[in-house]
């Protein structure tokens, strides 16, 4: 399998008046198609930042990061926007919908930026999004009549869109309920089976049950990194086969 993602001694420091913190301190990791990767360690280790990192959201320090085989510090910043809007779907702990945009139009929203997509053809991909997480029926609904369930489904919808080929979720269940937060979790374990690249990151170590592989991290550094740990994934896998 061909890697998506490598990242080879990356670092990551913020400076605040004089304090520096060194947010990832020599990263390596390589995220291959198809793996479904769960991010997990305490608050404040580094989570966020190599999620950002991973999403071309904000750059290392020093260190190599290739996405797709090429090495982003060789990009420039519109040529890394590009590569983020084609290529990465974002699923957020607080859903980050768009309150005065219908659910079709906040699905819509990635496919807007891109050349040459007519609008037939936006709408019928935003159908499919829609459709494949069970949210075809609410699509002229705005988010504040949703549930936060329903919600969540409807930015997992805005994230697959564009068919990116890295979906990036940062704690996507914590704000949801226990009965949500499952059907969530079952429904990216579906997006997975059916071919997706996943990197979640969660601060509950039970969220990395449902991935196949597990990152530990603490202070800025992977501390274990266990491509086995699929054990309820396979369960739930054997449970709805
Ligand atoms: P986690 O997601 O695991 O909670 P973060 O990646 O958010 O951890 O943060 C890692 C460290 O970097 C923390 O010490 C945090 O305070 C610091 N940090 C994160 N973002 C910034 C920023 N924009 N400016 C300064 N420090 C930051």
């Amino acid at each position: 399998m061909s890697d998506i993602v490598t990242l080879q001694g990356v670092c990551k420091a913020f400076h605040s008046a004089d304090l520096e913190t060194l947010a990832l301190a020599g990263i390596d990791l390589a995220v291959s198609q198809g793996e479904y990767l769960a991010i997990s360690g305490p608050s404040g280790c580094g989570k966020s930042t190599l999620l950002s990192l991973l999403g071309l959201l904000d750059s290392p320090t020093s260190g190599s990061y290739r996405f797709q085989g090429q090495e982003v510090a060789t990009l420039s910043r519109n040529e890394q926007a590009r590569l983020r809007n084609r290529h990465v779907g974002f699923i957020f702990q607080s859903f980050n919908l768009i309150g005065s945009l219908s659910v079709e139009d906040n699905v819509a929203l990635p496919l807007s930026y891109r050349d040459g997509m007519d609008k037939a053809e936006i709408r019928s991909r935003v159908r499919e999004a829609l459709d494949s997480v069970g949210m075809m029926h609410r699509r002229q609904h705005f988010p504040s009549q949703l549930s936060g369930g329903q919600q969540q489904r409807v930015a997992v919808a805005r994230a697959i869109v564009g068919q990116p080929a890295l979906l990036l979720a940062d704690e996507p269940t914590g704000n949801l309920d226990s009965r949500s937060a499952e059907s969530v979790m079952l429904l990216l374990r579906d997006l997975h089976a059916a071919g997706a690249t996943i990197c979640l990151v969660t601060h509950d170590p039970r969220g990395g049950e449902w991935a196949q592989r597990t990152v530990q991290m603490f202070d800025g550094h992977i501390v274990a990194d266990d491509p086995g740990a699929a054990s309820r994934y396979w369960r739930h896998a054997q449970v709805t086969a």
